[in-house]
C-alpha cells in the first residue's frame, strides 16, 4: 500500500512494482542478526511450503484456486489479476513465496509446541495480516498469522490463542477472521486518524470489539494522529492489552510482527524507537508460558526495521532488555484515547491510572466513577489537547541513535542461602515453579495482577531503576503464580538487575 498523499501519483510503473515492500526488507535484517551474532544463537528452523489444506483454513478455495493461476499468467494478465484487489503486487513467483511465508509460520508454531523450541520469529514475505478470505490486500496474499492460529488450534488442540498485532496498520484480514471467534483474542493498534489512513475502515475503530460469541475478544486501538512514542506503546500494553490478556490465559501467542510502528518509518510516521519492541516482545514473553511466535508483517524503514527485528530477537533469546528510553510520559491523545470497555471486563478501573505525573497530583475523589459493564469509557472527555507534533515531510531525514547494547552476563542467576538449606535442590524447586500448573487457570487476574499492571509497572518505568529490588516475606499472600508473573515482568526493568529476598518460615522450607 502506499501513503495516501502518494497513492494518486502512481504511474504505471508504480502500478507494476512495489516501491516499499523490497526483497531488500529480509536481507537486511538477516544481514543485522548476523552481524550481531544472534542467527548463531537461534536454532534454524527448515521452511516449508504450506499445503491447500493448510491455506483453506481460512481462505476460500475459489480464492487459492485462483492465486494458483498467477505463475502462469502473462504480465498483462497479472496486471488485470492484481487490480481487483486492493494495494497489492502479484508476481509470478509470489505464490510460491506466499506459501512459504505461511508454511514457515505453521513451522514455527509447530516447534513451539511441541517444545523444540522455546520461542521465535519468522522472517517471511509477502505479509499477511491484511488479505482476507477471498481476497489479496495490502501487500498480503495469504494470512500467514491467522493460517497458523487455526492451525495451532486444529493441529495442537491450542484452546486460546492471542494475536498481538503491534503493525502501524490495522490487519483487517486477522480481525475478519476471528471476529465470531471466542478462542482468539485479536488485539491490533493502528494509524487511524479518524478512518483517513489507509486501510480507511470504519471496523478499524476503537468500538469494533468482535461478533456474536467472539463479542469483546476484538480489541482495536485506533492511534488518530502520528508521532506516537514509546510511553503511548507501554502505556497501552499496561493499560488495554495486558489486563485482558492475563484474563485471557492464552495457550499461544502469535504476533503480527510489523516495524512499520517504529521511528523513521515512511508508513506509520510513528516515534517509538527500535528497543521498544525488546519491552514489548518481553512483556508477551511472560504470558503463554512463553509460547511467542512473532511473523514478520510490514516495517520500511530498512534500518529502522533492521534495527527492531534485532531488538525482538535479543528479547526472545532471553537477553536483559535495555534500558527503557524517551519515557516522557504519555502524548496527550493516548489519555483521550478511547476503547471500548464494554468487553474489557476487568481493565477498566485501573486503565485511567496512566502514569506518574498525574498519579502524583490524584486523590481518590478524582477518580472518575463509571460501570464495568456496558458503557464506553471516554477517559477524558474534553478536547484533545492538541500537541503539536513536528510534521516530517521527508522521513529519510529522521535520525535516532542506534540501540544500546545489550550485553548478557554469563551467569543470568545466582542463589544465595544460609548455611544447612539445601541449595540445588532449593533453585531446582524455584525454576520448577515455571511450568504449569502455576499458570494455568487460577490466574487471579483482578486483584494484584491489576495492580501491577496498572500501577507498579507504569511506576517502575517511569523512575526507570538501576536495581529492582522484591522482597518477600512468609505471611504474604500472592500466590505462586502472581510472584513468579511479578518477577518476569519486573525483569523487563533495570537491565534484568534484580535481587530478590524470600524470608521463608523455616529454612530448609523454601517453596
Ligand atoms: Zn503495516
Amino acid at each position: 500500500k502506499t501513503h495516501p498523499s502518494k497513492t494518486h501519483s502512481d504511474d504505471s510503473m508504480n502500478k507494476r512494482a512495489c516501491k516499499i515492500e523490497v526483497p531488500e526488507r529480509l536481507t537486511v535484517s538477516h544481514e543485522a542478526l548476523v552481524k550481531n551474532g544472534l542467527v548463531d544463537r537461534c536454532v534454524s528452523v527448515p521452511v516449508r511450503e504450506a499445503t491447500d489444506a493448510d491455506i483453506l483454513l481460512v481462505h476460500s478455495e475459489e480464492y487459492l484456486e485462483a492465486v494458483k493461476k498467477t505463475p502462469f499468467m502473462t504480465l498483462e494478465d497479472l496486471m488485470e489479476f492484481t487490480q481487483q484487489y486492493g494495494d497489492v503486487y502479484f508476481h509470478p513467483n509470489i505464490y510460491h513465496c506466499a506459501k512459504l511465508a505461511a508454511g514457515a509460520a505453521l513451522q514455527l508454531v509447530d516447534n513451539v509446541m511441541t517444545g523444540k523450541v522455546r520461542n521465535g520469529m519468522a522472517l517471511v514475505r509477502p505479509p499477511g495480516h491484511h488479505s482476507m478470505r477471498s481476497a489479496a490486500n495490502g501487500f498480503c496474499v495469504f494470512n500467514n498469522v491467522s493460517i497458523a492460529a487455526q492451525y495451532a488450534k486444529q493441529k495442537h488442540g491450542v484452546e486460546r490463542v492471542l494475536i498481538v498485532d503491534w503493525d502501524v496498520h490495522h490487519g483487517q484480514g486477522v480481525q475478519y477472521c476471528f471476529e465470531d471467534d471466542p478462542s482468539v483474542l485479536y488485539f491490533s493498534w493502528h494509524r487511524y486518524e479518524h478512518q483517513k489512513f489507509w486501510p480507511q475502515l470504519r471496523e478499524s475503530d476503537y468500538d469494533c470489539v468482535g461478533k456474536a460469541k467472539g463479542a469483546g475478544f476484538n480489541i482495536n486501538v485506533p492511534w488518530n494522529k502520528v508521532g506516537m512514542q514509546n510511553t503511548d506503546y507501554l502505556s497501552v500494553f499496561f493499560h488495554v492489552l495486558l489486563p485482558v490478556a492475563y484474563e485471557f490465559c492464552p495457550d499461544l501467542v502469535l504476533v503480527c510482527a510489523g516495524f512499520d510502528a517504529a521511528i523513521g518509518d515512511p508508513e506509520g510516521e510513528m516515534c517509538a524507537t527500535p528497543d521498544i519492541f525488546a519491552h514489548l516482545t518481553h512483556l508477551l514473553m511472560n504470558l503463554a508460558d512463553g509460547k511467542v511466535c512473532a511473523v514478520l508483517e510490514g516495517g520500511y524503514n530498512l534500518t529502522s526495521l533492521a534495527q527492531s527485528v534485532c531488538q525482538t530477537f535479543q528479547t526472545l533469546l532471553g537477553d536483559p532488555t535495555p534500558l527503557p528510553v524517551n519515557l516522557d510520559g504519555p502524548s496527550a491523545l493516548v489519555l483521550t484515547l478511547k476503547v471500548d470497555c464494554k468487553f474489557l471486563r476487568i481493565s477498566a478501573v485501573l486503565y485511567c491510572f496512566h502514569f506518574i505525573k498525574y498519579l502524583s497530583h490524584f486523590s481518590p475523589a478524582d477518580l472518575p466513577t463509571f460501570e464495568l459493564s456496558t458503557k464506553r469509557i471516554k477517559v477524558v472527555e474534553e478536547e484533545e489537547r492538541t500537541e503539536k507534533v513536528e510534521e516530517e515531510k521527508n522521513t529519510e531525514e529522521i535520525v535516532w541513535p542506534d540501540p544500546p547494547k545489550r550485553v548478557s552476563p554469563c551467569v543470568r542467576t545466582a542463589v544465595v542461602l544460609p548455611d544447612g538449606v539445601d541449595c540445588p535442590d532449593g533453585c531446582k524447586r524455584f525454576t520448577d515453579l515455571h511450568p504449569d500448573p502455576l499458570l494455568g487457570k487460577k490466574l487471579d487476574t483482578s486483584g494484584i495482577m491489576q495492580a501491577v499492571l496498572g500501577l507498579v509497572l507504569p511506576l517502575g518505568y517511569q523512575y526507570n531503576p538501576d536495581l529492582v529490588l522484591l522482597v518477600r516475606m512468609p505471611d504474604c499472600r500472592i500466590s505462586e503464580s502472581v510472584w513468579q508473573q511479578l518477577i518476569g515482568i519486573l525483569q523487563g526493568l533495570a537491565q534484568e538487575h534484580t535481587l530478590v529476598l524470600m524470608q521463608v518460615k523455616q529454612f530448609g522450607q523454601l517453596q
